[in-house]
């Protein structure tokens, strides 16, 4: 005897494809429902996900959490 459960046989394509199916619907409606926690951005009025900092001014509830004129260069290449 198996000392771990171990499936009889293959499943079939479909069944795999089923429960896949299953699965991708699930996130997606769940994906979906986060469109109603857009809200707009109370000093840029840009769309922002609620509970999260605003990406193009760079506040969260009206305080400045990323300076987001002071831009950082890019490294892109390595100096020796
Ligand atoms: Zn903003």
């Amino acid at each position: 005897m198996a000392k771990h459960p171990v499936p009889h046989q293959k499943l079939c394509k479909g069944r795999s494809t089923r429960r896949y199916k299953s699965f991708a619907n699930r996130t997606r409606k769940k994906l979906s429902d986060k469109t109603q926690v857009v809200t707009d951005c109370p000093s840029c009025g840009d769309k922002v996900l609620s509970h999260h900092l605003c990406e193009s001014c760079g506040k969260y509830r009206g305080v400045q959490v990323i300076n987001k004129e002071k831009e950082s260069e890019k490294i892109t290449t390595i100096k020796a």
